[in-house]
């Protein structure tokens, strides 16, 4: 009902407009643009105000941007319009990327050399690996799993608490037996507690997901540590499939000296990433790498795509993958490794501004996630777009993090939290002793008790 009263109005503002008779305002009024057939008297005014309702989508997107802290997106994304020309085809990279299909319209040419850089950067030849570029970190996640699960049908899925939501999914959309293995204060798994369920559960085999960090606190799981346990276990390699969920990390570990790394070397089996966080891009993306040797199980000539089928998706984006393609070429290996010697830097000065406010904090080592006490109130985490799980909060330093941002930030929580804690109430910091280690929490109890300015 309420949907068939907008739209008469609608019609009776596009009438009125194509009169004249209507200020200039209606145009921002959002009812406005609820979609009806375009008049053919007002079509040029209809014209000046869907630009107008772009102008202003953009001018809220810039905005937006401006006060992005709390997701793992990369929002540098300008270099990008020099492929806005790409913008007037269908690109399609439907099927397998290594395989043409008749369908012209797609860039696999790149997809590939996309992959093949990846494929480099986790040490493994080209032509033993197969992967293509995915719709982000879960679709690498779904695909990943379906795998280990095609190849070890019996097997068990053990992954940490703290693991993304995508592996549960994947765990409920495949009818997978999982187990969860409980973790450490830092948010890595806890590597007894894996043990003591692998050896309760010695005759299965063990699909393992290793967090090359976690969404929430950017732990990265001890992946030797991992493969050291199962094989004192007494599980041989054909009894296992680790998949490494790298979705942030997966572009940041390669850089950093004592961080386990990620290797096609080791005995694991395949590798997800996305795309739009650390590197940056327009639209969610994603790159999963895989033994070329597993996928011939899986794959199925298609007669109607004249290719083969082996990825979740059916149609898949053709833009993307030259978008990773451009910033790649961009930026090459060096200019992310600056990227990443950037966040470092700027989460350690987060943190210590946290700190020295006398505010709960954790930034794990080689991490860019700064974990701190949960603000009060909504409007401040909508306005900085804060993402929080309990009494924790955390801002993800990405590229586009300036400190200025992070000054600003700093300025406006210390002075918010003046006010929610105005020193006489009864409302106290929450104590994040078990969350992020007695330590790291400035509660009344563990820390000093101060918030600045009183
Ligand atoms: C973000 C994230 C994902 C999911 O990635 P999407 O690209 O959002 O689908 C998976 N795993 C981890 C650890 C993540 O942080």
């Amino acid at each position: 009902m309420a949907t068939l009263t907008s739209i008469t109005n609608t019609k009776t503002n596009m009438a009125a407009i194509s009169t004249g008779a209507i200020d200039e305002n209606d145009c921002k009024k959002p009812e406005t643009f609820v979609l009806v057939e375009p008049y053919e008297e007002c079509d040029a005014e209809r014209q000046v105000c869907l630009s107008k309702r772009m102008i202003e989508f953009q001018e809220h997107l810039t905005e937006r941007t401006s006060h992005l802290l709390g997701y793992h997106l990369n929002l540098s994304c300008n270099h990008l319009m020099d492929l806005s020309p790409l913008l007037r085809f269908h690109i399609n990279n439907v099927g397998d990327p290594f395989k043409e299909s008749n369908l012209g319209l797609h860039s696999k040419k790149f997809e590939v050399e996309v992959l093949d850089w990846f494929a480099q950067l986790w040490e493994i030849e080209k032509d033993e690996y197969w992967g293509y570029v995915t719709n982000g970190g879960t679709e690498g996640n779904l695909q990943a799993l379906l795998l280990g699960r095609e190849l070890l049908p019996d097997g068990i899925l053990y992954t940490s608490r703290e693991s993304h939501y995508s592996i549960f999914k994947a765990a409920r959309m495949y009818r997978m037996d999982y187990q969860i293995i409980s973790t450490l204060t830092t948010g890595e798994i806890d590597c007894d507690d894996l043990r003591a369920k692998l050896i309760l559960n010695k005759d299965k085999p063990a699909i393992i997901n290793v967090n090359i960090g976690t969404t929430f606190k950017g732990a990265i799981d001890d992946l030797d540590l991992i493969i050291k346990t199962l094989e004192e276990c007494g599980f041989s390699d054909k009894q296992f499939y680790i998949h490494c969920d790298a979705a942030l990390y997966g572009l940041i570990t390669p850089f950093l000296g004592q961080a386990p790394k990620i290797s096609f070397k080791k005995p694991i089996s395949s590798v997800s990433v996305s795309a739009h966080k650390l590197l940056g891009s327009a639209m969610p993306c994603g790159v999963h790498i895989t033994r070329k040797r597993y996928i011939g199980l899986f794959s199925e000539s298609i007669e109607y795509i004249a290719t083969v089928d082996a990825t979740i998706s059916g149609s898949r984006n053709g833009h993307t993958p030259i978008f990773i393609w451009y910033v790649l070429n961009i930026k090459g290996y060096k200019g992310i490794q600056q990227d990443v010697r950037k966040c470092l830097m700027n989460a350690r000065y987060l943190r210590d501004g946290l700190r020295n406010a006398g505010i709960s904090t954790m930034l794990n080592e080689m991490s860019i996630v700064v974990v701190f006490e949960r603000p009060l109130d909504h409007e401040f985490l909508n306005y900085w777009q804060l993402s929080c799980l309990e009494n924790m909060a955390h801002v993800v330093v990405m590229p586009h993090v300036t400190i200025k941002m992070l000054d600003d930030f700093l300025d406006d929580l210390v002075q918010k939290r003046n006010i929610w804690y105005d020193g006489y109430g009864d409302v106290q910091p929450p104590c994040l002793a078990k969350d992020i280690g007695v330590s790291n929490c400035s509660c009344l109890d563990h820390g000093n008790g101060l918030i600045d300015g009183n």
